[in-house]
């Protein structure tokens, strides 16, 4: 076997243009070349062009002026091929009438060429993606099947290994992404919910339901359709899938062959409940029961039993910056959910707990907590943070909400711990419903400080949880 994967040149004679040298881009331009294509790479950055240098990588101005003589453009999902306006490298490999297609698409090619039908499961939907991504290869992986989760959240693409034809790829599906496949067919093709983002890039709502329905495209009839039922939007795609519907729903709109939540807790299907997801501690929530029928759904459809896919969502461990618990100290819990950006996410959040002590803050979207006022009976005292802590703090004293501008997470912290030890609250959340940039370099950042400010309280108080 290792001979033959040695020798494995799927892409042998293909000329592929590379553009876009980050995460994704360079592995992939490496896995090109040793699969025989002949590849050229460009980044717009310099750092992104020394990378691909110092990896021996062939790097080439793509926008430069002659013919675009390639046979695909591999392009980074973050630069933009239609709009707002088209990357000069992707306008001319439109002229040239070259496809513009992403790792996934690259990766599915390669794995069919080795003869494998490893299936594929891809996973989207506007929020709660990498949560059932993550989730949905947990299942299979508890029920001692080969998997491998990748795309937009964890290794990219073409990072992940081949698999034989027992193995199945998990892949979390982005709109940039989705509107870059050609020939992939997903067996398993996922979608949680609709909500308005990333319009720049799809012009309107139609725009991108359309390339978030691209999931579906490609299926036949013997393939599975797993489709949330929450939103309007994404009910409306139901009318245009071939492959068998699973219509899944984290409140208790139950339908025929579906899985649903009964009083967003029990997980159940016509043949009787899952599980009841307060034995799943980090599935809180009405959102993560969507996520959890969904990643059911798809566990079920890949030939997980029912008893192992119950055991693999109480044993789920979550992820880090999602309502992420941290710690429980001295009868407060500490839960990190630095990924909520914005108030949308936020209010799932907030949602999931009946009092809290709230930290927020940082760089707030327009509108700032305003759409949060429905939940601010919730919360006990907020401590604020960041660049828009003053209009946050307007915001909550409007209503009577108790806040205080702690500036720093290195203050809200413990200023939070000890409002809720002194009983106003047995949940310390972050939820910021804000960006990090003003402080940090990014979600992770924020969320990995809050962990670590926790962690030093519990050394401290000497009984981590
Ligand atoms: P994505 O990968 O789509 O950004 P994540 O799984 O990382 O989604 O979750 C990000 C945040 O989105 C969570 O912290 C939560 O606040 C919210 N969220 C998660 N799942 C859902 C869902 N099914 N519906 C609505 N919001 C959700």
């Amino acid at each position: 076997m290792s001979g033959a994967a040695r020798s494995f040149t799927p892409f042998a004679g293909r000329r592929i243009a590379v553009m876009g040298l980050g995460r994704a881009g360079l592995p992939a331009a490496q896995r090109l070349r040793a699969w025989g294509a002949e590849v050229a790479c460009w980044d717009d950055r310099p750092e992104g062009r020394a990378a691909a240098e110092a990896a021996g990588l062939p790097v080439q101005d793509l926008a430069a002026a002659g013919a675009f003589r390639f046979d695909a453009l591999l392009l980074s999902p973050g630069i933009p091929h239609r709009l707002p306006a088209p990357h000069p490298v992707a306008a001319r490999a439109a002229a040239a009438g070259v496809p513009i297609l992403c790792d996934a698409e690259f990766l599915f090619e390669a794995v069919r060429a080795a003869g494998s039908g490893a299936r594929f499961l891809g996973v989207t939907g506007t929020n709660g993606k990498s949560t059932t991504t993550a989730l949905a290869h947990h299942l299979l992986r508890g029920a001692g099947m080969v998997a491998e989760a990748g795309g937009n959240l964890g290794p990219a693409a073409l990072s992940l290994n081949i698999l034989g034809t027992e193995g199945v790829y998990v892949l979390e599906m982005s709109s940039y992404m989705l509107e870059r496949i050609a020939t992939l067919r997903f067996n398993i093709a996922l979608m949680l919910n609709l909500s308005p983002d990333h319009l720049d890039r799809h012009g309107d709502m139609a725009g991108y339901a359309a390339a978030k329905a691209r999931i579906f495209a490609r299926q036949v009839a013997e393939d599975v359709a797993v489709l949330g039922m929450d939103d309007a939007p994404t009910r409306a795609i139901a009318a245009g899938i071939a492959a068998r519907l699973v219509p899944v729903s984290g409140v208790a709109a139950q339908r025929p062959g579906g899985i649903w939540a009964e009083g967003d807790r029990v997980l159940r299907d016509e043949a009787g409940p899952i599980l009841d997801l307060r034995e799943a501690p980090a599935l809180p929530g009405a959102h993560n029961a969507q996520n959890a029928a969904a990643a059911c759904a798809a566990a079920f459809a890949l030939g997980v039993p029912r008893e192992s896919a119950a055991a693999g969502l109480a044993s789920f461990p979550g992820l880090p910056h999602r309502q992420e618990r941290v710690a429980e100290i001295g009868g407060v819990l500490f839960v990190n959910d630095s990924k909520a950006t914005n108030a949308d996410s936020a209010a799932r959040a907030l949602a999931s707990y009946e009092r809290v002590v709230w930290i927020a803050g940082g760089t707030g979207k327009e509108g700032g907590i305003a759409p949060l006022a429905p939940l601010f009976p919730r919360v006990a005292k907020a401590l604020l943070i960041g660049r828009d802590a003053p209009e946050f703090a307007r915001t909550l004293a409007a209503h009577g909400v108790p806040h205080e501008i702690a500036g720093t997470l290195e203050a809200a912290v413990p200023a939070a711990a000890a409002a809720a030890r002194a009983g106003a609250a047995p949940v310390v959340l972050l939820s910021p419903a804000a960006a990090s940039w003003d402080q940090f370099s990014g979600f992770d950042q924020r969320g990995d400080r809050f962990r670590a400010l926790v962690q030093a309280l519990a050394r401290v108080d000497g009984r981590a949880a």
